[in-house]
């Protein structure tokens, strides 16, 4: 099998499975108990706080652990806005192309009475500071933006967006799911005030996340109870998912450089090899993405016929993003960057990771162009434009 849907999940790590089994097999005591083993697993969890702290340059007291990152981004998000209301300030700035982890719950929002502005993605899948600056009002009370898209893997200035926000006094929330082991992460100097993270999207377990809030920045609670997560979030903690979201990210981030080099010759290939297809396209700027992330759109085939044969020759690849597919509309973000309904049908994204080789990318590279072929064959539609009964759109 070759795996290329590294932005829907991650295999985990050795090192992070080994270290879930010893905090399940040794150290399995609550951490909110009195005796030995429970404050052993309530130590464990401070050090896991530290660990995960030092990798974002923040502080342990600013990291908050969650079910992962659509929890993550949805008490990033309600918390300002509560603080907003409270305020009076009820205007939100995001962007077209969120995961639905953000739209949706700007949509509630919206529902309950808040102005959301979403700015215009361009053409080459970025939005810049400037864009955040001007519609930036005394009545904001948050900017929300993603670090890098999930679908194209366009990479977003945060730095920049983060100090417009520092600049005009407004919480800058960035939802870094995808960012996490390619690009830099560093809390302090990028302005960001909140920032989510899912372990399974760098190699660690599933159903576990971080929610980083800048001390002094206010939190809602989404779920009520017991006074864990100093208070912020209910429930007794997943030792061994948070012990293994910690090494992962520790690993994640140390291997950054390394595999970012192995991904940028892979991802050249793949890019280069693909555009030879007539009527495709690249999604999203050629170099601001993520090391691993390649998405094009073939013009007459649809997207999910493409990867069932895929599948059918063992290769593991995505189109749009996996919470839309199985839904006939086509992707947000890539109408978000102006490809027509029918373009936007026949997209494909290859998102490599650590362990893919050259030899993989080769393989890619010589069954994607046949298959393409093969369902542009059987496509009345595609007949049709090559009598020049209807125009080509790419
Ligand atoms: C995967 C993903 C999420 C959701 O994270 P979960 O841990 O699966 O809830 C949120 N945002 C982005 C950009 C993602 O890629």
């Amino acid at each position: 099998m070759i795996y290329a849907d590294h932005a829907a999940t991650t295999k985990m790590s050795g090192t992070a499975v080994r270290e879930m089994l010893y905090y399940m097999e040794e150290v399995w005591g609550n951490p909110s108990s009195l005796y030995g083993t429970g404050q052993k697993a309530a130590e464990a969890l401070w050090s896991a706080r530290e660990r995960i702290a030092a990798c974002l340059h923040a502080k342990a007291g600013e990291i908050y652990f969650t079910s992962g990152g659509s929890e993550a981004d949805n008490q990033a998000i309600l918390s300002a806005a509560g603080k907003g209301k409270r305020e009076g300030r009820k205007h939100i700035v995001s962007t077209a192309f969120e995961h639905h982890a953000v739209l949706h719950t700007l949509r509630k929002l919206e529902r309950e009475g808040f102005e959301v502005e979403l700015l215009d993605v361009h053409e080459n899948g970025l939005i810049y500071a400037e864009q955040v600056e001007e519609a930036i009002r005394e009545d904001t009370c948050l900017v929300t933006v993603m670090y890098a898209n999930n679908e194209i893997g366009t990479v977003m200035p945060v730095a920049e967006i983060g100090a417009v926000c520092r600049k005009k006094n407004v919480p800058f929330h960035t939802d870094a799911v995808q960012a996490a082991g390619y690009l830099p992460l560093d809390v302090r100097s990028q302005n960001i005030d909140l920032l989510s993270l899912s372990a399974h999207k760098f190699y660690g377990p599933k159903g576990i996340g971080i929610l980083y809030a800048r001390t002094g920045v206010p939190l809602t609670n989404l779920i009520e109870g017991g006074a864990q997560e100093r208070g912020k979030r209910a429930g007794t903690e997943n030792v061994p998912a948070i012990m293994g979201m910690a090494a992962a990210l520790e690993e994640a981030c140390a291997n950054r450089r390394k595999n970012t080099d192995k991904l940028l010759k892979l991802r050249k290939m793949l890019i280069d090899g693909l555009s030879e297809i007539p009527h495709s396209a690249l999604n999203g700027d050629a170099e601001c993405r993520l090391p691993g992330n390649v998405s094009f759109c073939f013009e007459g085939i649809e997207g999910e016929s493409l990867l069932l044969l895929l599948d059918d020759l063992g290769i593991c690849a995505s189109s749009g993003s996996a919470c839309t597919s199985g839904s006939l509309d086509p992707s947000h973000v890539l109408l978000a960057i102006g490809r027509p309904h029918e373009v936007a049908h026949g997209s494909l994204r290859l998102s490599l990771g650590a362990d893919n080789t050259e030899e993989e990318v080769g393989r890619i590279l010589e069954t994607v162009p046949q298959i393409v072929k093969r369902l542009r064959n059987m496509s009345p539609l595609w007949q049709d434009k090559q009598r020049g009964k209807k125009e080509f759109l790419l």
